[in-house]
This record gives structure tokens, sequence and C-alpha cells, in this order.
């Protein structure tokens, strides 16, 4: 009973794909049109060779693999890129420059309100012990407290 419902069913899809694969729509716009999901799109017109537009294929601007349209990169080659470029920050303390990668600081920058680099530890240090004590509840130094909460030591 529920068997040749369901075949009754994917039967009047299979027409309904078959009505609109007539060359001139992809497997995305197909699956659109008659509602269905595109991988059952895909199995469909794969089975019955239906015939469909295809979209020009793009490649992965670095190492020329083929990729989803919506890509720039291929996912090893966009890691890779994420990792080649960096960002040079100034250390708020000792004002020597320094470079993170650009999946580093994305991630520093995730939850953070204040916009100052250290870099390191160390001169987090240096540069809390120094300001301790000059500035109120509402300062920068507050916030950055609550950041590092528990990684450094408070200031005697
Ligand atoms: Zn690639
Ligand atoms: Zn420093």
């Amino acid at each position: 009973m529920t068997k040749s419902i369901n075949a009754s069913l994917s039967t009047s899809n299979k027409k309904k794909i078959a009505k609109y694969a007539d060359g001139t729509l992809t497997q995305a716009e197909i699956a659109r049109a008659a509602n269905v999901s595109r991988e059952y799109v895909r199995q469909v017109v794969n089975v019955m060779r239906l015939p469909v537009k295809t979209n020009p294929a793009k490649y992965c601007s670095d190492c020329g693999t083929e990729i989803e349209r919506s890509r720039v990169r291929c996912k090893k080659c966009q890691l890779l890129s994420n990792e080649r470029s960096k960002v040079t920050l100034s250390c708020q303390q000792c004002k020597k420059k320094f470079t993170i990668t650009k999946s580093e600081y994305d991630g520093r920058n995730r939850d953070r309100k204040l916009k100052v680099y250290f870099c390191s530890q160390q001169c987090f240090g240096s540069y809390i012990g120094k300001t301790h004590g000059k500035s109120a509840l509402t300062s920068p130094l507050t916030i950055l407290k609550r950041t590092f909460k528990g990684k450094i030591n408070k200031a005697p």
C-alpha cells in the first residue's frame, strides 16, 4: 500500500522533471520548478538520461581544480590563503610591530570589544601593571581585564 503510493509519487515527480528537462534549464532550476530536491533531480536526470543545461564550470583561482560556483578557491587553497595573509599590528606596550595570520586575527576579534593588541602575554602584563589604578571602572582596561580574565595575575 505505502509502497505503491511512494512509487506513484516518485513517478509523477519523474514526469514533472522530464517535462522541465528539455535542455534549457539547469538541474537547480528544474529542482526549483518541480519543487523537489536537487539531489533527486540529479538522480532522475542520470537514470533517465535527460538533457539539462550545465553551468560553465568554475575553477580554483590557485590550483585550477573544479569548484562550487559560490567559491573563489577550493577549500584547501582557501585555507592556505588565509594562513598566508598576515595582519600587521603594533604592540600597545612595546610599540613593536608584529604579524599574526588573518585567521588568528579573526579569532582574536570574535569576542573583542576593544581593538588593542600585544605582541606577548608579558607585554600585556606590563601594560596592565603600568596603567593599573590610573583609570576607573569604564576604562578600556576593565574590558581587557575581562577578556584576559584568569590569565594574568592581579597587580599588587
Ligand atoms: Zn585550489
Ligand atoms: Zn610588545
